[in-house]
């Protein structure tokens, strides 16, 4: 089994979901008392909340390419970035080491391009929804048209994300406001909705709507387990 580096605490409460999931399942996929051989390093994310919001990612990408070089000296086979937001820097922070990055839009549009789904909504921080790096990979690597919601509704999802899950508090009103606009995606022609920051499972899942949703955390858990054990 290789060892799984996770890149975490953006926030810790989604990196918490991480370590869970992984270890359910290569539990599931080996039994007994096997668990995920894990090497993680947790940043403060205070700091790093501070330079996105500045545009500063020169300075999130130095400090994210030193966590890298740790994980990679801890021994981690390959490196997993556990926010959508910051794959912004993940050039920078791939360049800085030898081992594989295994790029969550990657696990995410294999998933969406094995369910032949060609047209997705996006959900996420604004950074995510409204810049290049993840919607541009997605179409240019993948084909996929990507819709994300209006102005006045990327504000209330950045906000929530920001104010409230990656604090770890979940409101029913947001809750409703995130149906909302899954549903205003889904008539606008997505067939699929990306839950594309990593806190969002902590507020909606797939039982709460029939739109079709990807929970980006929980298919890059299981990508890391599937290069882990194969
Ligand atoms: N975890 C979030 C994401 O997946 C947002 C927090 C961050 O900015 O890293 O994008």
């Amino acid at each position: 089994m290789k060892t799984i580096g996770l890149l975490g605490g953006m926030s810790w409460e989604s990196t918490l979901d991480y370590y869970k999931a992984i270890n359910e399942s290569v539990k599931n996929a080996l039994g007994g008392f096997h668990s995920a051989k894990i090497a993680m390093y947790s940043v403060d994310f205070e700091p790093i909340e501070k330079m996105q919001h500045a545009g500063d990612w020169d300075g999130t990408a130095r400090i994210l390419s030193e966590a890298a070089k740790s994980i990679q000296a801890a021994g981690a086979d390959f490196l997993l970035i556990c926010t959508n937001t910051m794959h912004k820097v993940a050039p920078e922070i791939e360049a800085s080491i030898q081992i594989p990055l295994l790029h969550i839009a990657d696990a995410t549009a294999e998933v969406l391009v094995g369910e032949g789904i060609k047209t997705v909504g996006l959900l996420g921080t604004a950074f995510t929804m409204e810049q290049d790096f993840y919607k541009g990979r997605l179409a240019n690597n993948y084909g996929l048209k990507v819709l994300v919601p209006n102005k006045e509704d990327r504000e209330i999802v950045h906000k929530v994300i920001y104010q409230e899950l990656c604090l770890g508090i979940t409101e029913a009103a947001s809750k409703a406001e995130y149906l909302r606009i899954i549903d205003v995606l889904a008539a606008q022609g997505a067939e699929a909705v990306i839950l594309g920051c990593t806190e969002i499972g902590m507020l909606v899942n797939q039982a709460d709507t029939t739109v079709s949703l990807l929970d980006t955390t929980a298919i890059h858990a299981q990508k890391a387990v599937e290069y882990a054990t194969t």
